[in-house]
């Protein structure tokens, strides 16, 4: 799944904008991953500007 390093985000919003299944929540200054939603499709990942959004060991895909 995916963890956000909160010292790094600034809550731009852009990552919830690109999440395909609604699983990122913006509230006030913080930022929340349901991860009953997430289908770890990496879209968030790549859209943050600041790269604050990173796999965590769980969401690692192995070949
Ligand atoms: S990995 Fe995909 S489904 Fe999961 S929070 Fe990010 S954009 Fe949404
Ligand atoms: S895109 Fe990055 S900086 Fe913007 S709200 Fe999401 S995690 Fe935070």
């Amino acid at each position: 799944m995916i963890d956000i390093i909160p010292d790094k985000c600034d809550f731009c919003g852009c990552c919830v904008g690109v999440c395909p299944e609604d699983a990122i929540e913006l509230k006030e200054a913080a930022i929340y991953i349901i991860d009953e939603k997430c289908t770890n499709c990496s879209k968030c990942v790549w859209s943050c500007p600041i790269e604050a959004l990173m796999f965590n060991k769980a969401g690692v895909q192995k070949e």
